[in-house]
């Protein structure tokens, strides 16, 4: 966790983006100096536990964080900044409405205007490597906020492919960007075994490439040793993350 307390931000409007994608507007006053810009910026968001209002959250102290006694914990879980507007005072969440029954996502379902929720400060490492051959971009629905931030941030004029796997064709968004987006669609198989015959059955372009990788977390680990051990990547250009885990 950073130093830094979690902000406490209330939702503005929600809209859904697909079937089963909804992004949540979040501002408020502690908004104000958020770090939001760039590639794949993740954030924990802090959940309120059912019946609550706002979540409890830990403020800084120099001993570490100090959470308020007496008050449930709240659920903590990773998103991504899909958008920052520092001067329209709002950050845009995008949630997978999953049947996992998690909190986070049933939150984001029920989420009306004046909801509350704790906000972390952004993390995230990814850049695109100016001298890269090419750009390789890999991920499930979960994946796709961040996917978009960091087609955005490609470099023009260097090849670069996209391998997105979603439920089905009313899940494809429009994304930035001049990559060749390559949309494989799950069906009723198995998260991640679609995306993955999908990269390993695909003629790469040329040159040593520089690969993005999210999404289910078997299927993460299993394409980035492929791209390490059969395409020949360099483990330093393979930024690879695993986002959640099938059960
Ligand atoms: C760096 C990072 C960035 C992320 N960014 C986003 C984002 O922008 N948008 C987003 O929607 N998710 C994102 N995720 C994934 C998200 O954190 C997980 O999906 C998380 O588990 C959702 O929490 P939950 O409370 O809804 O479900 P949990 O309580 O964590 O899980 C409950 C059950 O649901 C299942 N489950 C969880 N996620 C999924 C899923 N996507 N599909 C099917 N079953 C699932 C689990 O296997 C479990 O059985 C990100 C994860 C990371 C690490």
């Amino acid at each position: 966790m950073s130093t830094t307390a979690p902000r406490l931000l209330q939702v503005r409007r929600s809209v859904r983006v697909t079937p089963r994608m909804v992004r949540v507007t979040l501002a408020g006053t502690e908004l104000a100096g958020f770090g939001g810009d760039g590639p794949d910026r993740r954030i924990k968001m802090f959940f309120p536990v059912p019946g609550q209002e706002r979540p409890a959250v830990p403020r800084a102290t120099s001993g570490g964080p100090l959470w308020p006694p007496g008050e449930p914990r709240p659920a903590i879980r990773t998103y991504t900044v899909r958008r920052f507007d520092a001067d329209a005072g709002e950050l845009d969440v995008d949630f997978v409405l999953h049947e996992g029954h998690g909190p986070a996502a049933a939150w984001a379902r029920d989420a009306r205007p004046g909801a509350w929720v704790g906000v972390s400060e952004p993390g995230g490492r990814y850049e695109p490597d100016p001298a890269a051959g090419f750009h390789l971009v890999i991920g499930d629905e979960t994946a796709l906020p961040a996917v978009a931030t960091v087609l955005a941030a490609l470099p023009g004029g260097v090849p670069a492919v996209a391998f997105l796997e979603v439920a089905d064709a009313d899940e494809e968004q429009d994304l930035p960007g001049a990559a060749d987006v390559r949309w494989v669609h799950r069906g009723d198989r198995e998260p991640g075994v679609p995306l993955a015959e999908a990269v390993r059955a695909a003629d790469l372009p040329a040159g040593s490439g520089q690969a993005w990788l999210s999404g289910e977390s078997a299927c993460v680990r299993d394409l980035r040793k492929h791209l390490l051990d059969e395409r020949g990547l360099d483990r330093r250009r393979v930024y690879a993350t695993g986002y959640w885990r099938l059960k």
